[in-house]
């Protein structure tokens, strides 16, 4: 696949494009190739609405980090038996944990930046990888103005790392629309998303944020803006 090249032309194809048309696109044009990556926060909430009112039998997978909250697994429950879609679960590889934590410690993201990238590198990027494989095109919730490293989002981008289409259906919706599809659609969400915090990662690493703080202000709170990605989404990716 010549992907830059299909990329610029799809870019072109979705000008106008409603997030239902780019997903159904996908679902039907590269059936069996398009997964939706969901990690059950408010965007991806509404894909997940999205994506089984086209296809209930679409491939969707979840991350299981280990150190999720437990409302982010009662989420996950109750997303699969309202849409009836399976949401396969990915779990890193025990022995790499063990040997992480073993070396640095079980809490060894707020030591350094080395240390965060490499949880989740274990924890998140490399299960993700085996969620890709045989895989052309990845469905996934991004929006532009989630945080600084987002801006340059589009409908669709080349992911270097994962070798492979990331198709970004809302990439244009604000936090509002967001909020405004869930509650019409009545669409199960996060709860801690009432008690504070706007982006969900896992438990050690997600604070909630102070009326007028950045939504991403409480991931990986004790570092630089510019480095808050966990690797699944880094513009070295793109
Ligand atoms: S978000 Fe935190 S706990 Fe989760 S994988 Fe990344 S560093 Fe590890």
């Amino acid at each position: 696949m010549e992907g830059n090249k299909l990329v610029g032309e799809l870019n072109e194809k979705f000008r106008n494009s409603s997030p239902e048309e780019v997903i159904g696109y996908f679902l039907k044009d590269f059936e069996g190739k398009t997964i939706f990556g969901t990690s059950l926060g408010a965007e991806d909430q509404v894909l997940t609405k999205m994506i089984a009112d086209i296809d209930h039998g679409a491939y969707i997978f979840t991350l299981d980090t280990g150190r999720l909250f437990r409302e982010t697994y009662d989420l996950l429950k109750k997303t699969m038996e309202k849409y009836t879609v399976k949401i396969n679960i990915f779990f890193p590889d025990t022995s790499k944990v063990e040997e992480m934590v073993n070396k640095h410690g079980i809490n060894l993201f707020y030591d350094s930046v080395e240390n965060r990238e490499l949880c989740c590198q274990i924890r998140k990027v490399e299960p993700s990888k085996r969620a890709f494989s045989g895989i052309d095109a990845w469905i996934c919730g991004l929006r532009r103005d989630q945080s600084v490293t987002r801006f340059a989002t589009q409908v669709v981008e080349w992911d270097d790392g994962n070798d492979l289409i990331k198709v970004n259906p809302i990439f244009k919706w604000t936090e509002n629309q967001v909020w405004e599809y869930i509650i019409k659609n009545n669409i199960p969400y996060n709860l801690l998303h009432d008690k504070g915090y706007p982006s969900i990662s896992c438990q050690p690493c997600t604070r909630a944020v102070k009326p007028g703080e950045d939504v991403r202000a409480g991931r990986w709170w004790w570092e630089e803006p510019e480095k808050k990605e966990c690797g699944l989404h880094s513009s070295k990716e793109k």
